[in-house]
């Protein structure tokens, strides 16, 4: 590509990152800290994490996230524990240490404007198919098609790394959500209950994968004609 074009190009999408930006209603700080530990507590009776993994992060901000501190159960976390951070990572609030995981959360709100809320966890089915790097992507569920899609499974990337980061990118804009080879699930949405969601739908969907493929031993797949009839109602349900 020339000098020229790839200029052009990335001033369009800076240019559709501000206008995206501008239209940006973010959680209240009040609401968003409440929601961190909600979810942490859900995430953790689901058991999604084990002792201290996890995190949950919100942007309440354009350069504002509030995020889950490192070294504390996800399930007994108090407003004080949690941390303000800038996009770059710079701590702007709170006397914990965040996770060396939200450098993939950070990442994703900068590839996505319209990502506002991070959930990273283990559920252990997806871990599984994360560890054994299949994919989510036989459509044998209608609401997964609806809320989730197709899950890739990103390559391996050694933890807390510049790499995570890195490997995560390139799904940032067009998937719901990733597995992260031999570690785990992360999930993204507009919202953080939505992005939580996810990931309770993406360990139900590797679930009923498993099931129908090893217990049962078969399933009915769906048609094209029915896939694209789901995806088209992805809008009603308030799903880009
Ligand atoms: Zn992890």
């Amino acid at each position: 590509m020339k000098r020229g074009e790839k200029a052009k190009k990335k001033l369009i999408k800076n240019e559709e990152n501000q206008k995206d930006i501008k239209q940006t209603v973010y959680m209240s700080e009040k609401d968003a800290k409440k929601a961190i530990i909600d979810i942490g507590q859900r995430m953790y009776v689901k058991n999604f994490v084990a002792a201290n993994d996890g995190n949950i992060s919100i942007k309440t901000g354009d350069n504002e996230v509030w995020a889950t501190p490192t070294g504390v159960s996800k399930g007994f976390m108090k407003k004080k524990m949690l941390v303000k951070v800038d996009l770059d990572g710079n701590i702007l609030e709170g006397t914990y240490k965040p996770s060396s995981e939200l450098k993939m959360h950070l990442r994703a709100y900068k590839e996505n404007p319209k990502i506002k809320s991070v959930c990273h966890a283990h559920p252990p089915i997806c871990t599984c198919f994360a560890i054994a790097g299949i994919p989510l992507d036989t459509p044998i569920l209608a609401e997964a098609v609806i809320t989730l899609g197709n899950v890739p499974v990103a390559p391996y990337a050694e933890l807390g790394s510049e790499e995570v980061p890195e490997v995560i990118a390139p799904y940032c804009r067009t998937h719901s959500g990733l597995l992260l080879a031999n570690h785990g699930a992360v999930t993204w949405a507009g919202d953080a209950y939505r992005a939580y969601y996810r990931l309770e739908s993406m360990e139900y969907y590797a679930n009923l994968l498993m099931l129908t493929e090893k217990i049962i031993g078969k399933r009915n797949i769906l048609t094209d004609e029915q896939i694209e009839r789901l995806i088209a109602m992805r809008e009603k349900f308030g799903m880009q």
